[in-house]
C-alpha cells in the first residue's frame, strides 16, 4: 500500500465510524463566551475551570515578564533557557504542594512522558488505571517495562496486576480527577496498596490542581498522601499552559539527567512563568472561584436529575452526558449548536468504544443562568 492509499483509506475508516476529527478556529478567548463563525455560544468545553484564562493580573504578569525576559526562553534549561522567573516559580510550587522539588516542563503530554520513559526499565511493570490519560499509556506502550492495566478505580484490581508482577520495580499510574469522566480516583488506598507492594505512585492531577481541596492543592493534599511523583498542569484551572513534576531531591536530580523531553527542548518562556506565579497567587486565594464552581456543579447536577438526564458518577467539572454512538453525539453537540452552546462531542479512541458523550464542563465563569439554559437546552435537545 503506498503512502496515500495508506492515508486515504485511514481518512475514510473515519468518515464511516462519525470519528473524524476536525478543528473549530476560535475568534476570541476560551472563556465562557466562544466566538466561531461570527457567533456567540455559551462555552461548556473548556478547561478553563476557575475562568483564570483572561484574568488581568495574570495577563498583566505576562506582559510583565515578555518586557523583561523577552518573549523566547532562548534555549533548553540544561543551557541558558533556564531562569530565575522558572527557578522561583518551581520553588514555590514544591512548597506549596510540600515537595522537595518541582520541575517544569512545556506540557502536561511531555512531563508524562519524559517521567515514565526516563523511570521505566525493562524488567519494571507499569500498572495503569484503564482509562489513564493518552500521554501516559503511550509513554508506557513505548516503554521497555511491561505494561499491565488495572479496572478503572478498582484497587482489587490494582492488587490483582501487583501480584502477578515481579522482577523489576512497579510503578502505579493514575489520574486524580479522570479527564473524560470526571469522577476520582481512590488515591488514599491506592497509596496504601503502593506502599504495601513497594512500588511507586505516579498521579496526574491536571484536572485537581487549582480546583480541589484547601488553596487548591489538589486531589493528594486532598487525600492527605504524597505520590513520589506527582504531575500537575497548568492549561486546565491555572489558565495557562505548562506543567511541573513533583518529586523528592534525588529523583528531580535524576529527572534532570534523563529526562530527554526537558534536555532536548526549548525551555518555557521566562514570561510564562512570571504569568504562572501571578496564577497561583490568584489559585491560592481563589476560594472564591473555588466555592462558585462547586455551587455551579450542584445546580447543574440538581436540575439534571430532576429532568431525568442521565448522570455519570462525577462530582467535578467534568459532566459528561455519555450518549453511546458517534453519530448521536454529534447530532446532539449540533443541535446544541443551533441553540447557542458550544459542546464537544468526545468519541472513541479518547472515550472507550460505545460511550461518546458530551463532555460538559462546567467553570466559575458561569453564571447561575448559564447553567439553567443549558439545561434547558440539553432537555430540548436530548428529548
Ligand atoms: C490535559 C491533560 C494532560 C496534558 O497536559 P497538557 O499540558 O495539555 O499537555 C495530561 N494529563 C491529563 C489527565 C490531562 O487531562
Amino acid at each position: 500500500m503506498s503512502w496515500q492509499q495508506r492515508i486515504s483509506e485511514a481518512l475514510s475508516e473515519r468518515r464511516a465510524s462519525a470519528s473524524f476529527r476536525t478543528r473549530q478556529a476560535n475568534m476570541l478567548g476560551n472563556g465562557r463566551i466562544f466566538m466561531a463563525n461570527n457567533r456567540e455560544y455559551l462555552n461548556f468545553s473548556s478547561n478553563d475551570y476557575l475562568g483564570l484564562s483572561q484574568h488581568p493580573r495574570i495577563v498583566e504578569a505576562w506582559q510583565k515578564g515578555a518586557a523583561e525576559f523577552g518573549v523566547g526562553s532562548g534555549g533548553s534549561g540544561h543551557v541558558t533557557g533556564y531562569s530565575r522567573a522558572h527557578q522561583a516559580f518551581e520553588e514555590q510550587l514544591a512548597g506549596w504542594l510540600g515537595f522537595e522539588r518541582a520541575l517544569l516542563f512545556i506540557s502536561g503530554y511531555g512531563a508524562n512522558q519524559a517521567a515514565i520513559s526516563a523511570l521505566a526499565q525493562k524488567t519494571d511493570a507499569l500498572i495503569a488505571d484503564r482509562l489513564c490519560h493518552a500521554s501516559m499509556i503511550e509513554a508506557a506502550m513505548q516503554s521497555p517495562a511491561q505494561l499491565r492495566r488495572f479496572h478503572h478505580n478498582d484497587v482489587a484490581s490494582l492488587a490483582a496486576q501487583l501480584d502477578k508482577s515481579h522482577g523489576g520495580e512497579r510503578l502505579i499510574l493514575t489520574e486524580g480527577i479522570f479527564s473524560m469522566d470526571g469522577d476520582g480516583a481512590p488515591l488514599a488506598d491506592i497509596a496504601q496498596a503502593s506502599r504495601q507492594s513497594g512500588s511507586w505512585l505516579m498521579v496526574d492531577d491536571a484536572h485537581g490542581i487549582g480546583v480541589i481541596g484547601d488553596e487548591g492543592r489538589g486531589s493528594c493534599h486532598q487525600q492527605n498522601i504524597r505520590p513520589e511523583i506527582l504531575v500537575v498542569t497548568f492549561g486546565k484551572a491555572f489558565g495557562g499552559s505548562g506543567a511541573a513534576v513533583l518529586c523528592s531531591e534525588e529523583t528531580a536530580n535524576y529527572l534532570l539527567q534523563f529526562a530527554r523531553h526537558l534536555i532536548y527542548s526549548t525551555a518555557m518562556p521566562p514570561a510564562q512563568a512570571v504569568s504562572l506565579q501571578a496564577a497561583l497567587k490568584v489559585v491560592q486565594q481563589g476560594s472564591e472561584y473555588r466555592e462558585r464552581l462547586a455551587e455551579n456543579i450542584h445546580h447543574f447536577r440538581q436540575g439534571a436529575m430532576q429532568l431525568s438526564l442521565k448522570l455519570a458518577d462525577s462530582f467535578s467539572a467534568i459532566q459528561p452526558l455519555i450518549v453511546g454512538e458517534n453519530q448521536l453525539s454529534l447530532d446532539l453537540a449540533a443541535r446544541l449548536r443551533e441553540k447557542g452552546f458550544w459542546l464537544t462531542a468526545i468519541r472513541p479512541p479518547t472515550v472507550p468504544p460505545g460511550s461518546a458523550r458530551l463532555r460538559i464542563t462546567l467553570t466559575a465563569a458561569h453564571t447561575s443562568d448559564d447553567i439553567a439554559a443549558l439545561l434547558e437546552a440539553l432537555y430540548d435537545a436530548a428529548g
